[in-house]
């Protein structure tokens, strides 16, 4: 299956900042051979999709509120989200798991928003350090997901699933691939038990992938691409992430 690099923009950027990276990636695009995507902050949307207008540089956004519209605050809905040519939106993402007590439930709800209105959730799911010093990473792997099978049903192989162990993000660290494999064939039995199309459900490793990590990763059958924060914010790091992917 066709792989997808993902960048996830967290809380960085700027117009000049956004034109001059947008602007060097698609540079690069005539020979990407795998799908690419970039992540931004919603208020980046508009400019963003106008950049990458008509190329083969796919637009997404972070989070989806779970809800359809009205009387909530701050909120960013998926309508909204299509509107300004979101193909992508990552869910549950640890942060805000973490930051924002995001609850399995939620994410279910956030995954059914965007599908309703044909944006890919890009759902996270990951152990934190504890529960893999616990031994725990299959089963804390294994309880994130049901929520949104349950709510989500045979939509189910219409979603994107990233395996982000949390003590990987932004630190430098990352799970060796066969590690990461170990738990992506997890994930890939539990869809297969929900759906009968999971095989075409891409399954994306993120953690500080980069530059000399992502072809061993890449390499693993169960690992469909990845979802990339820290080097997503320079062009020839990304880039270098989606030629090893190509
Ligand atoms: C992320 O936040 O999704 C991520 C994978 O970050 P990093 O690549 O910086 O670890």
């Amino acid at each position: 299956m066709k792989k997808l690099i993902a960048g996830n923009w967290k809380m960085n950027g700027s117009l000049e900042a956004n034109a001059a990276l947008v602007g060097a990636l698609l540079l690069d695009a005539s020979v990407w051979a795998c799908d690419v995507a970039v992540c931004v902050p919603s208020v980046y949307l508009a400019q963003v999709q106008a950049l990458v207008q008509g190329s083969r540089l796919s637009l997404g956004a972070q989070d989806v509120s779970g809800q359809e519209s009205g009387a909530f605050t701050g909120e960013v809905s998926a309508t909204m989200l299509k509107d300004f040519g979101a193909r992508y939106c990552i869910v549950g993402h640890s942060e805000r798991r973490q930051y924002h007590q995001e609850s399995d439930a939620t994410v279910a709800l956030k995954v059914q928003r965007a599908l309703s209105v044909g944006v890919t959730p890009i759902v996270c799911v990951g152990e934190t350090l504890a529960q893999r010093e616990a031994g725990l990473t299959e089963e804390a792997v294994k309880r994130q997901l049901p929520a949104v099978v349950h709510t989500n049903g045979h939509y189910i192989s219409e979603i994107v699933v990233a395996y982000e162990p949390v003590w990987a993000i932004g630190t430098g660290k990352t799970s060796s691939p066969q590690e990461a494999q170990q738990v992506h064939q997890l994930l890939r039995t539990q869809l297969q038990a929900a759906s009968q199309h999971a095989d075409r459900v891409r399954i994306l490793y993120g953690g500080s992938m980069n530059a000399s990590n992502a072809a061993a990763l890449l390499a693993q059958p169960d690992i469909d691409g990845g979802l990339i924060g820290g080097a997503a914010l320079q062009a020839a790091a990304f880039l270098s992430i989606v030629a090893a992917a190509s």
